[in-house]
């Protein structure tokens, strides 16, 4: 780790005689630097889709082309302006997920319904990105989850969509909800993707670290993904637990405490409620 920072300030008091305050910046000053990183993250992030876009602006104005091939340059504009746009709403839900506190229990979503919608996201994300993969969603136990359903749908939805994109084809993925011990939940995904480096581990969900950049880019990925879940399962009390092995495949486990826990009555999962 780096050395501790001190402040030294002197106070003259009396006479001759000086006070001499320190303070520790050493947070301070790791504060300030992750701010300046994030800032110059964000930034190039959003010059690199821009460069791209102004060249092809430029193309269109210059060149004379054919119907096909002013399409094909509207159609890599459109991708480029979406993946802005994919940025932006990131950066929005970090922003607010940082600045409100823990959400009460006021609302519930039941696990077969949080499951549901991640299995109808991650077909379409398969078909979308041209994969053939074995996607598993296993039946969920009658409990349902309090807090922030979208917060908590976003969430699995991220992690599903991470082992879609980074598994090739021919591989799996497995969804799961299962009542762990303690009365806590534990939502789990894993795939049979390239798997990550113990090294990696520790530095996973900061904002923009990536093992790859150009790989996540091109399969659609803001770099904030793992940040924002993160977020959701701290504000909800719970953890998020990520075990991996290279060459095998990841499983990404978000691990919500009793207190978001609750049955759900028989008649609401038979859905005559
Ligand atoms: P990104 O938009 O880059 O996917 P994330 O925050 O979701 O951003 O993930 C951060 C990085 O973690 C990714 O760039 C990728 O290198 C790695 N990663 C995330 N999920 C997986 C996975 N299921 N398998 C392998 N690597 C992954």
């Amino acid at each position: 780790s780096r050395p501790r920072r001190l402040a030294v300030h002197v106070h003259p008091y009396g006479e001759g005689r000086r006070l001499l305050l320190s303070r520790d910046v050493t947070a301070l000053e790791q504060a300030e630097t992750m701010r300046r990183d994030f800032v110059a993250n964000v930034s190039h992030e959003i010059r690199t889709p821009l460069t791209v876009l102004s060249g092809f602006v430029e193309t269109l104005q210059t060149l004379e082309l054919s119907r096909e091939e002013r399409d094909r340059y509207l159609g890599m504009m459109a991708q480029q302006t979406q993946r802005m746009q994919m940025l932006v709403a990131d950066l929005l839900t970090l922003s607010r997920l940082e600045g409100s506190p823990p959400p009460g229990e006021g609302e519930w979503i039941a696990l077969q319904a949080l499951l549901a919608q991640c299995e109808q996201d991650a077909r379409a994300l398969a078909a979308a990105q041209g994969k053939a993969l074995r996607l598993g969603f296993a039946p969920a136990p009658p409990l349902a989850l309090g807090g922030a359903p979208g917060e908590l749908q976003s969430a699995l939805s991220n992690l599903v969509s991470n082992a879609v994109r980074y598994t090739p084809s021919g591989g799996a993925v497995e969804v799961q909800a299962e009542a762990g011990e303690g009365g806590r939940v534990v939502l789990s995904v894993r795939d049979t993707g390239p798997g990550i480096a113990p090294e990696h581990l520790p530095r996973l969900t900061e904002r923009f670290y990536r093992l790859d950049r150009s790989r996540s880019r091109e399969t659609g990925g803001t770099g904030l993904g793992l940040a924002i879940v993160k977020h959701v399962v701290q504000r909800h009390g719970g953890e998020l637990r990520i075990a991996s092995t290279p060459g095998q495949g990841s499983t990404f486990a978000i691990v919500l405490p009793a207190a978001r826990v609750r049955a759900v009555p028989a008649e609401v999962q038979a859905g005559t409620a």
